[in-house]
């Protein structure tokens, strides 16, 4: 009798935002079944729209707060949290809730399935770095109370989880430090830097540079992420993290405005605008680490990534902002 193949399954919680739908494809690509969680709190269901009625394919609206149970399971990835600090301060103590329970159950998942977790970490644990560019030894400078503490402390407890299931149950956890990421499927009032900037120069709107604009960020395109995120789960049990993922190019926040506008050819023009209460003021990773362990390195550059996302916007915006795109 010829045996069947049954594919593996994938749980993607967070999967119809932004990174979580670009991973839906990448897994779907990869042969998996995938099962979207999501409650849609900055995610859309335009992002997945495209995968609804493909066969490996489920979605399901369902908040992290809660646990969720179901067998058979390969890899958990974690995504499940507002990302952007317009949204996480919106409602700290909804961000702080998920960044703790969400992960919680996640493990819990994982846990019962005996599988693999990722979980989604950000350079923000790292808070306003004293140490440049940020190695994965470097335990960070928090402000553990200020506005963006619900999002900072909360990964960081998400980080302590993983650690502690991995310690205590032996749970096979990857962590993994995301960088400024960005790209096609970003909300239009996301509200970071890349959208703002890029809807604001399509419509020649002032382009609202935060501060003096010297601070920087270094911007990873979707693409590399999604890639290291494939390698990071394919590694050993012993490698739990957390490795950075991110672009090393650093950039100030006004170059940023420069280059959008001399690639959209756009007449608007910078203005400046009260910087935010601890905002960081470079960012920058070393990667070393990922490249060793996952022969990984970004490999997209700014205007390339930004082009394509300019392309996304576009679009949008000639459908005035409905859902457009397959790139
Ligand atoms: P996003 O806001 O587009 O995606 C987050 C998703 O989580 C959304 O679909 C949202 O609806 C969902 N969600 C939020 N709360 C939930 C809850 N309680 N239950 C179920 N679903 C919930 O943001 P993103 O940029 O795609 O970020 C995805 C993950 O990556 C987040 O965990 C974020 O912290 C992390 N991250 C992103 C970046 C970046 O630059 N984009 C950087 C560092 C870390
Ligand atoms: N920023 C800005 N104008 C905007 C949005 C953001 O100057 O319209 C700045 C923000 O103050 C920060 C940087 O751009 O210094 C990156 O902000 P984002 O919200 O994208 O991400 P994070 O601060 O979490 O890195």
């Amino acid at each position: 009798m010829t045996k069947i193949a049954l594919s593996p399954i994938a749980l993607v919680a967070g999967g119809a935002g932004f990174i979580g739908s670009h991973l839906c494809d990448r897994l779907i690509d990869d042969g998996y079944k995938v099962i979207c969680l999501d409650n849609l709190y900055t995610g859309s269901l335009h992002n997945i729209e495209h995968l609804m009625s493909h066969p490996r394919f489920t979605f399901v609206n369902h908040d992290v707060m809660t646990p969720y149970d179901v067998p058979g399971l390969s890899l958990v990835f974690n995504l499940a949290c507002p990302a952007s600090p317009v949204h996480y301060q919106k409602d700290a103590v909804y961000t702080a809730k998920t960044a703790f329970l969400g992960t919680l159950n996640m493990l819990e998942l994982a846990r019962k399935n005996d599988c693999v977790m990722l979980q989604a970490s950000t350079s923000e644990v790292y808070g306003n770095p004293l140490v440049h560019p940020q190695p994965e030894t470097y335990w960070g400078n928090v402000n553990p109370i200020g506005i963006r503490s619900c999002y900072d402390e909360g990964k960081r407890i998400g980080e302590t989880l993983c650690m502690d299931y991995h310690r205590q149950y032996g749970t096979k956890v990857k962590i993994v430090r995301i960088f400024n990421t960005y790209g096609p499927r970003m909300a239009e009032n996301d509200g970071r830097v890349v959208s703002n900037f890029i809807v604001q120069a399509l419509r020649d709107e002032d382009i609202t540079v935060y501060g003096n604009g010297h601070q920087t960020r270094s911007f990873q395109y979707i693409s590399d992420l999604i890639e290291g995120f494939m390698r990071m789960v394919e590694t050993e049990v012993s490698i739990t993290g957390p490795i950075n993922l991110g672009n090393p190019e650093e950039h100030t926040v006004e170059e940023l405005a420069e280059t959008i506008i001399k690639l959209t050819g756009s007449h608007s023009r910078i203005v400046y605008k009260t910087l935010p209460q601890d905002d960081p003021v470079k960012r920058k990773p070393d990667y070393i680490k990922a490249n060793k362990i996952l022969v990984w390195k970004p490999v997209v550059d700014l205007k390339s990534g930004l082009s394509s996302t300019i392309k996304y916007f576009s679009f949008c915006h000639d459908k005035q902002y409905g859902y457009a795109e397959n790139e």
